[in-house]
C-alpha cells in the first residue's frame, strides 16, 4: 500500500500517518522528520534545510526529492509506505509520479485531511513536540501522560519555532499557493480521498481505514 497524505500544516497528516503505518506495518516517511534530523546533526542539508523552515518557507524542491526516491527504493518499502509532507509542490508530485512509473508503479491513495485555516490556527498553539525523539503531542487533544513531558523517550517539549502564529500564518499561505494544487493533481489521477480532519483523531482514523479497506 502505498500512500500520500495531503492537508495543511497541522490537520493532522502526521498523527494519521502513524497510526496508519502502525496497522499496516509499513514505513511512516515524514519529510519534516527527515530535515528536522539533519538539523540536529548539524548536516549540510540541516543547514541549509533551516534557513528555509525558520521562515515557513518550503525548502526547495531539489533537496527534498532525491530524498524522497531514494527513500522509497530501500528494502523496508517494498510491501509499501505512507508519505506524510511529501509532495508538497506539483514539481515534487510529478518527480515522484514519474521515479514510480520508471519503476513500474504507482500510488495507491492520496488521503487529503481536510481542516478550515481558522481551526489550523488554534490547533497548532497547542502542538507541542519532543526535540528529541520527535513524537508529537497537543496540550489538549493528544496531552503527554506528565505534562510537558515526552512519553516515549522523557525529553522537555518544546513548541516548535515554526508552530509560532505568525509564522503558522505563512506556512497557511504557502499552503494554499505551492501544495492545494496537489488535490486537483491527484483528483485527476482518480486516486484522491478527502476526509473530514475536523473531527476527533480516532474518528478521522476510523474513516480513513473505512477507505482503505473498502
Ligand atoms: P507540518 O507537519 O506542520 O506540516 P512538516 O514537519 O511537514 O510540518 O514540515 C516542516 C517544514 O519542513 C515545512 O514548513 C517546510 O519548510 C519543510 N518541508 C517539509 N516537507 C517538505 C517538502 N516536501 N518540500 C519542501 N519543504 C518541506
Ligand atoms: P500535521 O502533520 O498535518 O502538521 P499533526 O499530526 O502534527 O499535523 O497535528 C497537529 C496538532 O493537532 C498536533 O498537536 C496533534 O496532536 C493535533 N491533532 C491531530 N489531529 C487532531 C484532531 N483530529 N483533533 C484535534 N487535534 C488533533
Ligand atoms: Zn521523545
Amino acid at each position: 500500500m502505498k500512500i500520500v497524505m495531503l492537508g495543511a500544516p497541522g490537520a493532522g497528516k502526521g498523527t494519521q500517518a502513524i497510526k496508519i503505518a502502525d496497522k499496516y506495518g509499513i514505513p511512516h516517511i515524514s519529510t519534516g522528520d527527515i530535515f528536522r534530523a539533519n538539523i540536529k546533526n548539524g548536516t549540510e542539508l540541516g543547514k541549509k534545510a533551516k534557513e528555509y523552515m525558520d521562515q515557513g518557507l518550503l525548502v526547495p524542491d531539489e533537496l527534498t526529492t532525491n530524498l524522497v526516491v531514494d527513500r522509497i527504493q530501500q528494502e523496508d518499502c517494498k510491501k509499501g509506505y505512507i508519505l506524510d509532507g511529501f509532495p508538497r509542490t506539483i514539481p515534487q508530485a510529478t518527480c515522484l509520479t514519474e521515479a514510480l512509473a520508471s519503476l513500474n508503479d504507482a500510488l495507491d491513495y492520496a488521503i487529503n485531511v481536510d481542516v478550515q485555516d481558522e481551526k489550523i490556527v488554534t490547533r497548532m498553539g497547542g502542538r507541542r513536540a519532543c526535540p528529541n525523539c520527535g513524537a508529537t503531542y497537543h496540550v489538549k487533544y493528544m496531552a503527554p501522560k506528565i505534562e510537558g513531558i515526552c512519553d516515549t523517550c522523557g525529553a522537555e517539549l518544546i513548541l516548535r519555532a515554526d508552530d509560532e502564529p505568525a509564522t503558522v500564518q505563512k506556512r497557511l499561505d504557502v499552503y494554499h499557493a505551492q501544495t492545494q494544487p496537489l488535490i486537483d493533481y491527484y483528483n485527476e489521477k482518480g486516486i484522491l480521498k478527502t476526509v473530514d480532519g475536523d473531527k476527533d483523531l480516532n474518528e478521522v482514523f476510523s474513516d480513513i481505514l473505512a477507505i482503505l479497506e473498502a
